[in-house]
């Protein structure tokens, strides 16, 4: 191992006989005249003491000298230097062959100075020897007597001592020398600052070989770094081994020769523990004291967390410059020029504002709206340079372009911006993105298209332009539409026709959209579908309506003889059939999802899609057609969490049952209305397929309006059946006809908001028998109790059918949720219909409430009020509450309208108890029994009061059996007088 030596120390113990001539304190020798203190000069001609024996000439030699007692002060192990002369036996004449040149050196231990002239015993143990002295150099000529001596210096050491002190001896045995000097010390490794760290004075160990370790202490505003610092001390007296370091800490830098850790002065900084020197503040920051760690902006001036503490302190942007619009119609671009001044930071990016101005109520200026389109982007712009389309035609906007960096948000401030107002142009609406064929013919095809996707103004009509596809574009026919679809007549069977379709507004035509290609039927494959529909319409005819059957083969046969002249095509019982004219121009028209050829295609435009990771599954609230209804969350990017209702479809669906379930989202999508409930979208790309929808918290109304039975005011029913009205209103309006409005088909939120929902189409399908409600008929099952008379009939589905259906939907509001025509089979429902038979009031039910009601169940279905009408009935109510105070008086409930079963005929129970049962006011039996109200004759004559005794304390409750027990005294009143 490389050991690095480190500079030693040694002390001197004890010295004696030293180069001085002076005399010292003179040992101790075991016999006189045997060891000698004499003076004699050394090499360099100075006078020395020493002690000399020179007893060549007798035998039996052993003269004894040692020294005075030696304290240890701590050392282990003790080193010996001894300056002698030996001289030569071979040089005296005549010496016997006893002569010796050497010497033994002894040491003796003890606490303190006990030795005498005779203890310890001179001889080896108890004195223990250390060595046997050789000279290097011994001289021939005996000359005591002033000539030069050749001094020898030889070094012993011994260890490990563990007294106080000690003795040194030294013995001859017959030779001849003399003893010049003696030191005696003892080796440590000193007091060293090495590394960061101090290392007391350490002394050697016990023997030569040994290495003490000894532990540093981090010199002040140091650290360890790692392991913790030691060095070691070696025979020698020297350091050695250096293991870990301290290094300066943070704030603090090393200096003199890396001996102190001195705080950095101020203005200047270290941010981290290091060999570092302190580094001078960056510009436009500051220390606060002495040892700072990092400097800290000046005001004003800021960091962003990523900015290196070394960067110079930055500040925000000054407003971009010479910002230059040029507008088209509605779009502009804007171009700018840097900001003078950048902060001094190289990420200046640029947010333009979008303000439209002048549009609302005292002209002010109002933040765009989302619709507005940024390219590439609004935010965060790297290039001086945007592009805004999307505006709306006709307005006044301002634009701010701010310029902003990495610091922008810290300033108290706002972006510095420089803005420029510009007016946008009258612009045509855009193009039409994409054209449907609807269904087609032999002669005739029938089209609809999307409203084009910036209308910019109100859509006045389309033109359709069309020409056979091997024609020329010269020779093409136009067709206006003021709806989104037109019917093509007049087209030659089995060719192919190029269209194309374009919006006109006040500012004049829009682009054409792009050509799309259809094709008439061949009368060959009319034919074939033909002959394919028979049989199938045939083989699901209700035996009893054969004479329908007739009348469809009839009318089949009778367009056919008529050369196509009207055709209905295979579509025509699941368009919605609409004529031009009743409508808004360029109104938005439902589109089928069943008149794609690809349904997906329709999932695709009408039904976002989203991501299953935005969706978040809570719990089950109920059960679908095609699988569980759960409630959950939805989490879209850049928008706020929602709940939301999840439809999903059951694992193992066909993919007629997969289609048949998005078909509910492809209608729903393509609706937007505060009373219609609104599609979020779908999940089709993973599984299982689901359908998002806003969440209805109060769920369905029927079994809603039964468990809050009679909780609410007359004013509170009406507008929920206000609310269904409009939904219903904005359905007609886009030709959209629901077959199926029923209470179960509205859901209410927690504001009793009431919207219409339930767009599937499967259960009308024909194979579908597990719910009674609907009953299969001609070409699919109707839920007969709900259903307008003309469309059980002959399928005639309208907006007057649905008409119908909201007169029974407000029965069962207002008899909170009571089943339509109770339970009476559909057949007696069917004939007491067609005896114009109708549903009485509910009980307290308003009479106007009632005669709209009636209205609805006009049997000629052009009588029906339309949906705008029964909105407006409605709110006259609300707007004027004593129209709606008017009840049907209970003594004439006989003349009520034939169907009187809400308050049943008491004569045909035979206890309190079973009518109780049959008004639903079961639950009071025990009150009534306990009261003693066990007779008819009793029970007729209770008031309020009585009802209150009782213990029936909720409003409704009370009601309903104040009004039964009224009707059982009119009911007796009349049997009496018929008796009478
Ligand atoms: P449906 O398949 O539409 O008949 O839904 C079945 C049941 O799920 C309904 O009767 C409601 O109780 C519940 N449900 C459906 N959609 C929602 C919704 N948007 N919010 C709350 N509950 C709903």
């Amino acid at each position: 191992m490389a050991a690095q030596r480190r500079a030693s120390s040694c002390r001197f113990l004890w010295a004696s006989l030293s180069t001085a001539a002076t005399s010292v304190t003179p040992w101790l020798v075991s016999l006189p005249l045997q060891w000698e203190e004499v003076s004699g000069y050394d090499e360099n001609m100075n006078t020395i003491r020493t002690y000399q024996v020179c007893n060549v000439f007798s035998s039996n030699q052993n003269n004894w000298v040692r020294t005075k007692y030696i304290r240890r002060r701590g050392a282990l192990r003790i080193h010996v230097e001894m300056k002698f002369s030996v001289r030569d036996c071979s040089s005296i004449p005549n010496v016997p062959g006893s002569c010796k040149e050497t010497f033994n050196l002894y040491y003796y231990e003890s606490d303190s100075d006990t030795a005498t002239k005779t203890f310890p015993p001179w001889m080896e143990n108890p004195w223990i020897k250390v060595d046997t002295i050789a000279a290097d150099e011994s001289f021939s000529q005996v000359d005591l007597g002033g000539r030069v001596m050749k001094i020898n210096t030889e070094v012993r050491s011994f260890g490990q001592l563990s007294r106080q002190g000690f003795y040194l001896a030294f013995q001859d045995y017959g030779g001849c020398m003399s003893l010049i000097a003696v030191r005696v010390f003892y080796r440590k490794c000193p007091r060293v600052i090495q590394n960061g760290a101090i290392f007391q004075e350490t002394l050697t160990g016990a023997e030569s070989t040994s290495l003490v370790v000894a532990w540093g202490v981090c010199i002040p505003n140091s650290e360890e770094v790692d392991v913790p610092i030691k060095l070691y001390c070696n025979g020698d007296g020297e350091w050695m081994v250096p293991i870990g370091r301290c290094i300066c800490k943070a704030g603090h830098e090393a200096s003199e020769n890396k001996t102190i850790c001195r705080a950095c002065p101020s203005g200047f900084f270290k941010p981290s523990q290091g060999d570092e020197a302190c580094l001078q503040c960056p510009i436009n920051s500051r220390t606060t004291s002495e040892g700072a760690t990092s400097c800290v902006c000046r005001n004003g001036y800021y960091r962003t967390d990523s900015d290196p503490i070394q960067m110079p302190c930055t500040t925000v942007p000054s407003a971009p410059q010479s910002i230059i619009s040029s507008v088209n119609e509605t779009s502009l671009t804007l171009d700018w020029s840097s900001p003078r001044e950048s902060g001094g930071r190289d990420d200046v990016v640029y947010n333009v504002i979008c303000k439209s101005c002048g549009g609302g109520r005292g002209g002010g200026c109002t933040r765009c709206g989302d619709n507005v389109r940024f390219t590439p982007r609004q935010l965060g712009l790297t290039e001086p340079r945007v592009h805004v389309s999307e505006l709306l035609a006709h307005t006044r906007y301002t634009f701010e372009v701010q310029a902003v960096n990495g610091v922008s948000d810290q300033s108290p401030y706002s972006p510095q911006y420089a803005a420029v107002n510009i007016t946008t142009n009258q612009a045509a609406p855009s193009a039409v993105s994409i054209i449907h064929q609807v269904s087609r013919t032999v002669d005739s095809i029938t089209l609809s298209w999307s409203q084009p996707d910036h209308p910019n103004g109100v859509i006045l009509d389309y033109e359709l332009q069309y020409y056979e596809k091997d024609q020329s574009e010269y020779n093409s026919s136009t067709v206006k539409s003021q709806t989104n679809t037109a019917v093509i007549r007049g087209l030659k069977p089995g060719a192919i026709y190029v269209f194309q379709v374009r919006a006109r507004t006040v500012a004049g035509f829009g682009r054409y959209s792009g050509k799309m290609y259809f094709q008439t039927m061949t009368e060959d494959e009319y034919n074939t579908s033909m002959q394919e529909k028979l049989p199938l319409i045939i083989g699901s005819a209700a035996a009893g309506l054969v004479f329908l059957i007739a009348v469809v083969v009839i009318v089949i046969v009778c367009n056919r003889r008529r050369g196509f002249e009207r055709t209905d095509s295979e579509y025509t019982d699941k368009l919605q059939h609409y004529t031009s004219g009743h409508m808004t121009p360029g109104m938005k028209i439902y589109i089928d999802p069943f008149t794609y050829e690809d349904p997906n295609e329709a999932v695709r435009e009408f039904a976002k899609e989203i991501d299953i990771s935005c969706v978040k599954i809570e719990q089950v609230i109920g059960a679908g057609e095609f699988g569980e209804v759960c409630s959950g969350n939805l989490k879209m990017p850049n928008k706020r969490e929602m709940v939301v209702a999840i439809k999903t479809l059951k694992s193992g669906y066909t993919e007629k049952q997969r289609r048949d379930f998005l078909s509910e989202a492809s209608i729903m999508g393509q609706f937007d209305h505060p009373n219609v409930i609104r599609l979020e979208g779908v999940v089709t790309k993973s599984s299982p397929v689901m359908i998002i929808t806003e969440f209805m918290e109060n769920g369905s109304l029927d079994s809603f309006l039964r468990q809050n039975d009679g909780q609410f005011t007359v004013i509170q029913l009406v507008g929920m059946l206000r609310g269904i009205a409009s939904g219903m209103k904005y359905l007609s309006d886009m030709n959209y006809v629901h077959r199926d409005l029923a209470a179960r088909n509205i859901l209410v939120n927690s504001n009793l908001v009431c919207k219409v929902s339930d767009f599937g189409l499967s259960r009308f399908l024909e194979d579908d028998t597990s719910d009674p409600t609907y009953t299969s008929a001609l070409g699919g099952k109707i839920p007969i109790r709900w259903t307008a008379p003309e469309a059980i009939q002959y399928r005639k589905f309208t907006s007057a059918s649905d008409v119908w259906s909201y007169g029974i939907v407000m029965w069962e509001v207002m008899s909170y949720g009571e089943r339509p025509y109770w339970d009476m089979t559909n057949q007696d429902v069917i004939n007491a219909i067609e005896q114009d038979y109708r549903l009485p009031p509910p009980m307290d039910c308003p009479s106007a409430l009632h005669q709209l009601m009636l209205d609805c169940w006009q049997k000629d279905r052009n009588n029906r009020p339309k949906f705008g009408q029964i909105v407006n009935t409605l709110d006259k109510m609300i707007r004027n509450p004593n129209s709606l105070k008017a009840t049907t008086p209970l003594s004439s409930s006989v003349h009520l309208p034939l169907l009187d079963r809400s308050v049943p005929d008491f004569s045909s129970f035979s206890t309190v108890d079973d009518w109780l049962d049959a008004i639903k006011m079961g639950q009071y039996k025990e009150n009534f029994a306990s009261a003693s109200l066990s007779t008819f004759d009793v029970v007729s004559r209770m008031t309020m009061d009585d009802i209150l005794r009782v213990g029936v304390t909720l409003a409704g409750h009370q009601k309903k059996i104040l009004n039964s027990v009224q009707m059982m005294r009119a009911q007796m009143n009349q049997i009496q007088s018929v008796e009478v």
